[in-house]
């Protein structure tokens, strides 16, 4: 484990000790924890107890194991396992490839695509496995962009994450280094380490994409630790799930792209929550999802709109789904204005 990650809580005695749960809460504890683990800091349970839609994205309910709202959910719609060309290194679009670091992460989020693999050993990425992961990608030149994911790659033991930053930095064909990390909303204060902060800025290519979801985790401690990358140069850019009960309307997502902007956090990415055995519950429509980005399109800048996408079954990567707002006619184009008015331009 990192150094100086904050302890986990994982115990319903622990969560007792902190907030108050209701009778329904306990028993879905019990029933669900031995299916889908529990896990989370200090700070986060705490967030837990003045928020509601931080409540419903940390603490376990029975409908992740009720059958018939998980039924039409598969393990691994994505087909994440399929696509690796080393064991830690999944090479999808010609010019990037993913790094799952790690399994670990210190708050289990209830709507994570991935708790298929939370009852597996916890496992990081090791001294080997980095050289054969930096081995393949000084051999194919034509990878300019480096995604490092998990679990939360923040919780690297810190030589590991450096050997892996710093092999990537001497890589001349790599452009950019992405660690998607939740550290910044569920732990922010691991990132007031001044040994964190120099190997993410030693990596000199680094850029962090966090996973804020709901205004609700934008506080001073989770701004202060964003303001701590932004000093020492490093880019951060957001990626939302789309979450039916938690941020499935125009006002929390306004509310949310807005306040991010405030912190000089770009929203890059609105996913549409996947199709997955035990995350059923928080998934909505399609349709939903284009409405409501429609809507934020009339309120807000497209510099604070990211992209609404869904990924495409069996691995056939992320496609953007932006409300359509003109069409090809004849010998131009019908488009349309942000406040509905049509207007025609010839394509010539
Ligand atoms: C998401 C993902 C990427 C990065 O996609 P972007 O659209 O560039 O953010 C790269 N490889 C894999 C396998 C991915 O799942
Ligand atoms: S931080 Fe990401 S990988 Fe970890 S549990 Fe949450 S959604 Fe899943």
């Amino acid at each position: 484990m990192g150094g100086s990650l904050s302890r986990v809580l994982t115990e319903l005695s622990d969560v007792e000790s902190h907030i108050n749960l209701s009778k329904e809460e306990k028993r879905a504890f019990k029933e669900v924890v031995p299916v889908f683990p529990f896990s989370s800091s200090l700070y986060y349970l705490k967030l837990a107890s003045r928020s509601k839609a931080v409540r419903r994205m940390l603490l376990p309910s029975l409908e992740e194991i009720d059958e018939e709202i998980q039924s039409p959910g598969e393990l691994d719609p994505l087909c994440e396992e399929r696509d690796k060309k080393t064991p830690f290194l999944t090479h999808r679009y010609p010019d990037r490839v993913l790094i799952v670091t790690t399994n670990f992460c210190p708050v289990l989020c209830r709507f994570c695509m991935r708790k298929r693999n939370w009852l597996k050993p916890k496992f990081f990425i090791d001294e080997g496995e980095i050289e054969k992961a930096l081995s393949y990608i000084k051999e194919n030149p034509k990878v300019r962009d480096v995604l490092i994911s998990g679990g939360d790659p923040l919780t690297l033991p810190l030589e590991r994450l450096e050997r892996l930053l710093s092999g990537l930095e001497r890589i001349e064909h790599v452009d950019i280094v992405r660690i998607g990390t939740r550290i910044p909303i569920v732990d922010p204060e691991r990132l007031f380490d001044e040994n964190l902060l120099n190997v993410l800025e030693r990596g000199k290519k680094v850029w962090i994409n966090t996973h804020f979801n709901h205004p609700d985790e934008i506080t001073e401690v989770s701004k202060e630790a964003v303001g701590r990358l932004l000093e020492r140069r490093i880019p951060v850019n957001n990626q939302t799930v789309l979450l039916k009960g938690v941020n499935d309307n125009v006002d929390t997502l306004t509310e949310l792209f807005s306040r991010l902007q405030r912190i000089k956090v770009r929203p890059y990415y609105l996913f549409h929550c996947d199709p997955v055995k035990g995350v059923m519950h928080f998934s909505t429509t399609i349709t939903l999802g284009v409405e409501i980005v429609k809507e934020l399109f009339k309120r807000l800048s497209p510099l604070a709109i990211p992209y609404y996408a869904v990924d495409g079954p069996g691995g056939l990567g992320k496609v953007p789904v932006m409300p359509k707002r003109f069409r090809k006619i004849k010998d131009g184009y019908i488009f349309e204005s942000f406040n509905g008015k049509k207007f025609f331009m010839e394509d010539r």
